[in-house]
């Protein structure tokens, strides 16, 4: 049976930016809730250890997403399992926020957290092979490449710390990557280099994915981006870091955001629409770190608060003016 819930901030979206937003919305005194559609974490649960949050110098990534969890509901905040569908701006300047189970909840502040999807390479056998050896998530699936060749896409940090961490399963990794620079942090490319168990294949992008009769991946066809040679490269499986799509169609109104879809804050992290604000991945910025995600979410957070008191005094302030 669909719910109906009021609530003065919906959060959408479970990772650390959310779940520090909910911590500082409980702790205000509103009445909060966080929507997720999984388990919260975001992408501390696709990341195995977390070495740069301060405080810790390393902390397993499920480990940081359960202190975070607990945290925000010891201030009370609500978490709701739901996918959201859609966020709609009302007339009277309030919010409707719809999920894909019907419920609907109305608030007068929202902030949007919910992060990205992976980028897909958009190749053939891609599709077809994603989870019978095609990955986007190092940590999930490194585990069944035990003593195998596989492959990672990309040149970013992404690409270049799961190379590394999934040397501990597959016996080799070859790191694809279409240009002859990475762009990946020094210290990340320092480990990489490093590290015996990773060939780095400059100047390459993968055209396709092959696999056999029992629909498993079996080899990668290849084009050099300067010879435009083709080669095959024999590989049991292929995960692919090209960087995120931010998750921001759910928005039904139109938000300022830049060319790929990330949304346009200001320091305050509001958005375009005055009662919407973003924090973490979804906020076009300069880099996407747990402690970014954190800092714009305390702002969030802050603003909102600030935001709805602003809201009250005016009605109250419209409710005298009327009665006068
Ligand atoms: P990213 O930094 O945007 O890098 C994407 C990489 O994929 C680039 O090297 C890009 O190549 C390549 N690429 C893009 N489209 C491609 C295609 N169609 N075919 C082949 N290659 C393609 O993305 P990311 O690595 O996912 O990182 C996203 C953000 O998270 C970054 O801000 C990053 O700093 C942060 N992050 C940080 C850590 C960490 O600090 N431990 C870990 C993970 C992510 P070009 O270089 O040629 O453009």
């Amino acid at each position: 049976m669909p719910q109906t819930y009021d609530y003065d901030v919906v959060i959408v979206g479970g990772g650390p930016a959310g779940m520090t937003a909910a911590l500082y919305t409980g702790r205000s005194m509103l009445k909060s809730v966080l929507i997720e559609r999984g388990a919260p974490g975001g992408e501390l649960l696709n990341t195995e250890v977390i070495e740069d949050y301060p405080g810790f110098e390393r902390i397993e990534g499920w480990d940081l997403a359960s202190r975070f969890e607990a945290h925000a509901k010891k201030f009370g905040a609500e978490f709701h399992t739901a996918n959201v569908t859609s966020i709609r701006r009302l007339d009277d300047g309030s919010f409707e926020t719809t999920c894909d189970n019907d419920d609907v909840y109305f608030s007068p502040a929202v902030i949007v957290t919910a992060g990205g999807t992976p980028v897909k390479l958009g190749i053939p056998g891609e599709a077809e092979y994603a989870g019978k050896g095609v990955s986007y998530c190092a940590i999930c699936d490194g585990a069944f490449f035990k003593g195998q060749t596989i492959a990672v896409v990309g040149g970013g940090d992404a690409a270049v710390e799961e190379s590394d961490f999934l040397t501990r399963y597959a016996a080799k990794v070859y790191l694809i990557h279409r240009r002859d620079q990475l762009r990946a942090s020094r210290i990340l490319q320092k480990r990489l280099f490093e590290n015996p168990g990773i060939e780095v294949v400059w100047d390459t992008e993968v055209e396709s994915v092959h696999g056999d009769d029992a629909g498993l991946v079996r080899h990668l066809t290849l084009r050099h981006v300067k010879s435009g040679a083709l080669s095959e490269l024999a590989v049991t499986g292929l995960f692919v870091f090209i960087g995120f799509q931010p998750n921001t169609t759910i928005i039904a109104d139109h938000v300022d955001h830049d060319a790929q879809g990330y949304l346009v804050t200001d320091a305050n992290m509001s958005t375009s629409i005055p009662g919407l604000f973003a924090a973490g991945d979804v906020r076009v910025q300069l880099t996407r770190q747990v402690t970014t995600a954190v800092g714009d979410a305390t702002t969030a957070a802050i603003a909102a608060e600030k935001y709805l008191t602003a809201r009250r005094d005016r009605s109250a302030a419209q409710t005298a003016g009327a009665g006068a």
